[in-house]
């Protein structure tokens, strides 16, 4: 990120001062407190400076670039991942709609009779089913499911980063977290979409990163 000029030399000051309260920075800019606010939250924001009440402003000893790149290649997929929402591959395309919008989910995985991973219905594969079709609750979601072994799934111990790189790759929208069974199929476990990036990204920015108690998308 570019720094205004103004922002450096806040960050000179603090660096060489602080901790320093953001009156004191203000003075020495001949600065009103007010007019700084908005360079302070920013530089605070991106993780240059640290605030602390009754403290002050601190230095953090970061670079631009160090923040995301550090914190990123470090993420596992536990860390981040949200519960899935599963089908059974018996359950008609109609049951499946329905729980797309109870579920507020835009991906679907599909189980089989064992529980295990069987396919995966994205929004466009019910739309196409549902286009001209009027036997939605008869038709089963296995018909109209991409499947097994044609899914793209991950390990909870995989760096996240990864498997942003293949939702792009392979122009998905969602992986699931699989255990592998002894059996060789696949329980799944989580989920990890483009929605559990978009919130890393702001996590990041905001170095904020114990947020992802919180469940994903
Ligand atoms: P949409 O189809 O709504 O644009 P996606 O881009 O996620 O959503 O899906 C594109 C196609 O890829 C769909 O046919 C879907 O069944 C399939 N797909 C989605 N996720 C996966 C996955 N993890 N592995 C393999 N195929 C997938």
């Amino acid at each position: 990120m570019e720094l205004t000029n103004r922002q450096e030399r806040i960050l000179e000051i603090v660096k060489g001062e602080g901790p320093i309260t953001g009156e004191k920075i203000a003075d020495k800019l001949s600065l009103t407190r007010a007019t700084l606010r908005p360079d302070l939250a920013i530089l605070t924001m991106v993780g240059f400076l640290g605030a602390r009440p009754r403290v002050g402003y601190y230095y953090t000893g970061k670079t631009g670039a160090e923040i995301p790149i550090e914190q990123l290649k470090t993420l596992k997929v536990k860390e981040y991942q949200s519960i899935p929402v599963v089908v059974n591959e018996s359950d008609s395309v109609y049951d499946a709609i329905s729980a797309m919008f109870l579920e507020d989910v835009g991906t679907l995985f599909v189980v089989n009779a064992d529980a295990k991973l069987a396919g995966v219905l994205s929004r466009k594969d019910l739309l196409r089913a549902s286009l001209g079709n009027q036997e939605l609750e008869s038709m089963p979601v296995s018909i109209i499911m991409t499947r097994m072994p044609n899914i793209t799934v991950c390990y909870k111990e995989d760096m996240l980063i990864e498997v942003c790189k293949r939702l792009i790759e392979k122009q998905i929208d969602a992986v699931p977290v699989v255990n592998r069974g002894p059996d060789g199929g696949y329980e799944v476990v989580g989920r990890i979409t483009k929605t559990t990036m978009t919130k890393l990204l702001v996590d990041v920015m905001n170095r904020d990163l114990p947020m992802k108690e919180e469940t994903h998308e």
